[in-house]
This record gives C-alpha cells, structure tokens and sequence, in this order.
C-alpha cells in the first residue's frame, strides 16, 4: 500500500497499552486493520490516579462500544467535599469536577478506563510487553520497525502498513521519527504528585474529598463512591530539572513547609512517603505542528497532552483513537490525505483543551491571595442553588467547556 494509494487496512503496530493506545487499536481492528501492540512495561498498570471522563470522552466510549462497561465512581450526596487550611479550618465546598455541564464528568481511577478498554481488545489482537521501539525507517509501502525486549536486549525487524504512537508524555516513536523531545514538550512551570491513599484521611467520612489551596502550592485528595481516595499535589515551580535532583518525597515537605503542616497535609505527605507507586512530574503540554509523518501518526498525550489541568487528556486519547479508526474506514483518499483529514478534525479541539489546562492550572494552583479569592467565589458559585443554572449557560458559552463535552466525531462529521 503507498502512502499516496487507497487506503487497504493491514498490519498496524500500536506502541503504548496506554487509554489512546488501546482505543485505538479497538477501533483500527472494527476498521479491518490487524494491530499489534506493544508495551515497554513489564505488565499492565493497575488502577493509577483520578481521572474524569467528560462528554467527549463518554461519545467516544459509546463509539467504541465500552460505556456502559466504564464504571462511574462519583461519590453520592452523602459525600461532601471541605475547603481546609493548615490551621485546622475548615468550610463546606464543592468537587474539583463538580461543575454543571452535561453529562456531567464519570470520575474514575485512570486503572478503571484502562481495564475496560482491555477488556474490550479482541482476543486476535496480540500485546507484548517488556517491547520498545528503537528505530523506524519507512518508504513508500511500510514501516520497518526495530523492536528491542527490555529484559533479553533481543531485537527484531517488523514491517508495518501503519505505526501509532500512542506511548504518551515522551513519547519514544516521537523522538525517533519527528525528533527530539525539546522540539515538543512545554513544561508549564508546575509539578504535580498523585497517588493512591491507602485509608480515608483522618476528620472525612469515606466519600468525602478535601482541598487545601494556598499561594502556588496545592492538595486535593479525590473520593470515590466505592473506592479509597487519592491525593494530587501540585505546585508552581521555577527551575523543572532541579525538581528532580532529589528525592520526591523530601521535596514535598520542603515546597509545603515549614511546619507545622496541619492535619491533613501531614497526613497525606507521610503517606506519600509510604506509597507504593508515586507519580511525580511536571505538567507539560505537547506541541506539534503535525501528529503524522508518512505512515507514522500520533494520538494522545505523545501527540497534544494537554496536561491533568484541563481534565481531557483521557477524553480525548479515547476521542482521537476512535476518530483515527472512522477516518481510515471511511476515507476514500490516500493515507495522507485520510492521516490530514483526522488532524483537521482533532485539532480544533486538542487545541481548546491545550487552553482549559492553561487556565486549569491557575485554578489547581492559585499563583496569589487574589487568584486563591477568585477560586473560592467560582466553587460558591457552583454550590449557589441560584447561580449554578447561570454558570451552566456561561460555560455553555464557553468554547472551551462545550467542547469537552462534545461528541467530537459527530460534531466534525458534519463540516
Ligand atoms: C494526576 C493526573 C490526573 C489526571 N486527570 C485527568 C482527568 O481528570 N481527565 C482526563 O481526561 N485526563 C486526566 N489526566 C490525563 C490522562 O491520564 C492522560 O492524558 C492519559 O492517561 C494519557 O493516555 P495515553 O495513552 O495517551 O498515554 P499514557 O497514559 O502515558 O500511556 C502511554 C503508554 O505507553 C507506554 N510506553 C511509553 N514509552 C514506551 C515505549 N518506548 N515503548 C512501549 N511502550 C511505551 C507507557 O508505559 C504507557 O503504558 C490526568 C493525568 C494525571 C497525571
């Protein structure tokens, strides 16, 4: 198959068993393709941080037929969510995610997208893990792929009709084919931390969320439903690579000090110190000025991550997958063309989701007393009896806010 040819499905490598990579792999095999994924890790990640899953998330689950199988973990009414300090203070508020769209946001543990659209892989798609790519070259008819075993350091040559990168934040097919990472990541000036709690913090009930909010610094531990919660810091930093020079652990006490910490972050920061598995990173968004070269394309975060900030990152993975499958299907052009008509129809959106995180961040992490006072007017508004139906119309009339909410294959179909 040229790349200039009608498009005839074969065989796909898809690298990342990540949300993106395996909606999309679900739905280039309903289009007839023969995907092949392969995962760096050892195995496949279990349950992970809160995530919620927008409208445009919940259409493209519904395309790919698992949306009744994601389960929806938003806490009852008997949950309530406190706006804490470190004095011990604290005030009735609303959820992170408690905002008036609709639908209104399914929270989720990200184990919980991962495990549904797992469970939805057809049995002929084949997984293999401890597989990294270490070079792709491509002519005119496929890719070659050189796939290393992390463990053996054995390597092999594939040949593929079409390679997805679909291997995240930095992304491995990214580097290898479009170039390096500084040509694409923008660190935003933020760290974040997110784990799973191994209890509910003392002074909660066992769906109750908390937030502590102060200048450039902030703590928000999720409830679920049925399920323990888990914390996200977040904070503004200057200088992202001496971020890393420690440990995690030390730098979170030294970013939420002095001492005293009040009860709930002291709580949470030894737990921190405690857990498992930690996620710390900077929130980075990925630039590009095209997600395909030839017969190489990117979706989700390797190609746009917009960051934790604008809460799309898993919507529109799904979204993106699902869209790349009904365009390929449906295209009566050449690769590239069908490859330039999927960008055409994701980036408006991509890019929209891009600035909710922009603006996400100063909401997470408020950079003033002014800012930290602009936050707390917009949570009282949500639980205004009377001003919640007025913000609902005003983030309608947001481009940004409808657009999360959109059904973006249909929405595009018809332009
Ligand atoms: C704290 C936090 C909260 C978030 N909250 C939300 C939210 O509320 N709503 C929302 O929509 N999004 C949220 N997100 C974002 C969302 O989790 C991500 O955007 C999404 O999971 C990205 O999926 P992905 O498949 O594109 O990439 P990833 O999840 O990064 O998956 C990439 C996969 O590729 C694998 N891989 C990497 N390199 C290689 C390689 N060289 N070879 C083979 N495999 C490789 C990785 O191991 C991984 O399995 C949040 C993110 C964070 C960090």
């Amino acid at each position: 198959m040229n790349a200039a040819a009608p498009i005839t499905p074969g065989k796909v490598l898809v690298v990342g068993l990540g949300i993106s990579g395996m909606a999309t792999a679900i739905r280039l095999r309903q289009a007839g393709w023969e995907p092949t994924i392969v995962e760096r890790a050892p195995g496949r990640r279990t349950e992970g941080y809160f995530i919620a899953t927008m409208g445009a998330g919940q259409a493209a689950a519904r395309r790919l037929g698992v949306l009744d199988d994601l389960p929806d973990r938003t806490p009852g009414p008997d949950g309530a969510n406190f706006d804490v300090d470190r004095d011990g203070n604290s005030r009735r508020s609303v959820g992170i995610f408690d905002i008036p769209l609709d639908p209104r946001p399914m929270l989720q543990l990200r184990g919980d997208v991962e495990d549904t659209l797992f469970t939805a892989l057809p049995a002929d798609v084949e997984v293999r893990c401890q597989t990294t790519p270490t070079r792709i070259s491509q002519d005119d008819d496929g890719v070659d792929v050189v796939l290393r075993n992390t463990v053996t350091g054995a390597e092999t040559t594939e040949r593929y009709e079409l390679v997805v990168g679909a291997d995240g934040l930095r992304s491995t097919v990214r580097s290898l084919v479009f170039g390096p990472h500084e040509q694409y990541l923008h660190p935003l000036g933020y760290m974040i931390a997110a784990f799973q709690l191994s209890r509910v913090p003392a002074g909660l009930g066992p769906t109750d969320g908390a937030m502590q909010f102060e200048v450039g610094r902030s703590l928000i531990v999720y409830p679920f439903a049925d399920h323990l919660p888990t914390a996200l810091f977040s904070y503004r930093t200057e200088d992202i690579d001496a971020e890393f020079a420690g440990s995690p652990v030390d730098r979170i006490r030294e970013v939420y000090g002095p001492a005293p910490y009040g009860e709930l972050l002291e709580e949470v920061i030894i737990e921190f110190g405690d857990a498992e598995s930690r996620l710390f990173d900077s929130a980075t968004q990925v630039k590009m000025d095209s997600w395909h070269r030839g017969r190489v394309v990117l979706v989700g975060d390797s190609a746009w991550c917009p960051t934790l900030y604008s809460g799309m990152g898993s919507s529109s993975g799904m979204a993106g997958g699902q869209l790349l499958g009904d365009v390929l299907e449906n295209s009566s052009g050449s690769l590239d063309d069908a490859l330039t008509e999927w960008e055409r129809r994701m980036r408006p959106y991509t890019d929209a989701y891009q600035q909710a995180g922009l603006l996400g961040a100063q909401l997470f992490t408020p950079g003033d007393k002014k800012a930290i006072a602009m936050r707390r007017g917009f949570m009282a508004a949500r639980r205004s009896r009377l001003l919640r139906p007025v913000l609902a119309l005003l983030l309608k009339a947001i481009p940004s806010f409808r657009m999360r909410n959109a059904d973006i294959a249909a929405e595009t179909a018809a332009a």
